[in-house]
């Protein structure tokens, strides 16, 4: 059975004491989560100790980075390596998500040595794809997103793609409160689940989970998690807040 998983993507919000207060705040509600089913706290930098400290203890609860570097380590000042992070505990790091992409130019070559480095580490990547708004106006995004599966995961072994969990996330649906509808989400992960099983087989893309992303919210998430190829969701905006991210977590499958 894939997972379903409900990672939050807190960004660059929250002060350390919020952060901590909404950790609090989400473990008190003793979600209990089915055995095939996960949260992700991706977490800034400097909180990720604290985050790991709060879930110790709590099963299939996970605290991830929200990126790494691309380079395993040396003289790159301002950078933290898969290896550091995998040092402290850290065992997801989201990789590629469209912020990076376009804001500090991460190309699809970047994301693929990433993602080598997380697998190489034993670290989980949770690999960020999607397609911005004059492509999907276009109607080519399905060919726009296999671009960005086959240049960052196509070389990877079957057992190594087997780790990596797909994140398809829209970038006009991004913060701006506009989702993909149930079915625009679903052609997409059906379509990405397809490109993966012609490529690693149906056994393999059977068993990767693919999250949908962009304005996931408590009054969304059942009916976007209920589709086929949606295997739960990374949450921006909703995740800083308990109660929403209590909701989305038990609109799991
Ligand atoms: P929002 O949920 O705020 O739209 O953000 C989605 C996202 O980018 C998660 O990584």
């Amino acid at each position: 059975m894939r997972k379903q998983i409900a990672a939050a993507n807190w960004k660059m919000n929250l002060s350390y004491q919020q952060a901590a207060g909404l950790l609090d705040e989400l473990l008190a509600q003793q979600i209990e989560l089915a055995p095939n089913q996960e949260v992700i706290f991706a977490v800034p930098f400097p909180y990720l100790a604290m985050a790991k400290e709060k879930v110790a203890g709590k099963t299939n609860y996970f605290v991830a980075a929200q990126n790494c570097s691309d380079k395993k380590s040396g003289a790159y000042t301002g950078e933290t390596s898969v290896e550091q992070l995998q040092s402290i505990g850290i065992g997801h790091i989201v990789i590629g998500h469209s912020e990076r992409r376009e804001y500090y130019n991460e190309s699809n070559a970047v994301l693929a040595t990433k993602v080598d480095l997380c697998l190489a580490a034993g670290v989980t990547p949770i690999f960020c794809c999607g397609e911005p708004l004059p492509i999907r106006e276009a109607e080519t995004q399905n060919a726009f997103v296999q671009q960005q599966l086959e240049e960052s995961l196509f070389h990877l072994t079957v057992e190594q793609v087997s780790k990596v969990v797909i994140a398809y996330e829209p970038i006009w649906a991004i913060g701006t409160g506009k989702t993909a509808s149930t079915q625009q989400a679903q052609d997409m992960q059906q379509h990405l689940r397809k490109v993966l099983a012609d490529k690693f087989g149906a056994d393999v893309a059977d068993g990767i989970s693919i999250l949908y992303g962009g304005s996931v919210k408590a009054a969304n998430a059942v009916e976007i998690f209920a589709s086929p190829d949606v295997d739960g969701g990374l949450v921006g905006g909703a995740s800083l807040q308990a109660a929403e991210f209590t909701a989305i977590i038990q609109a799991l499958k």
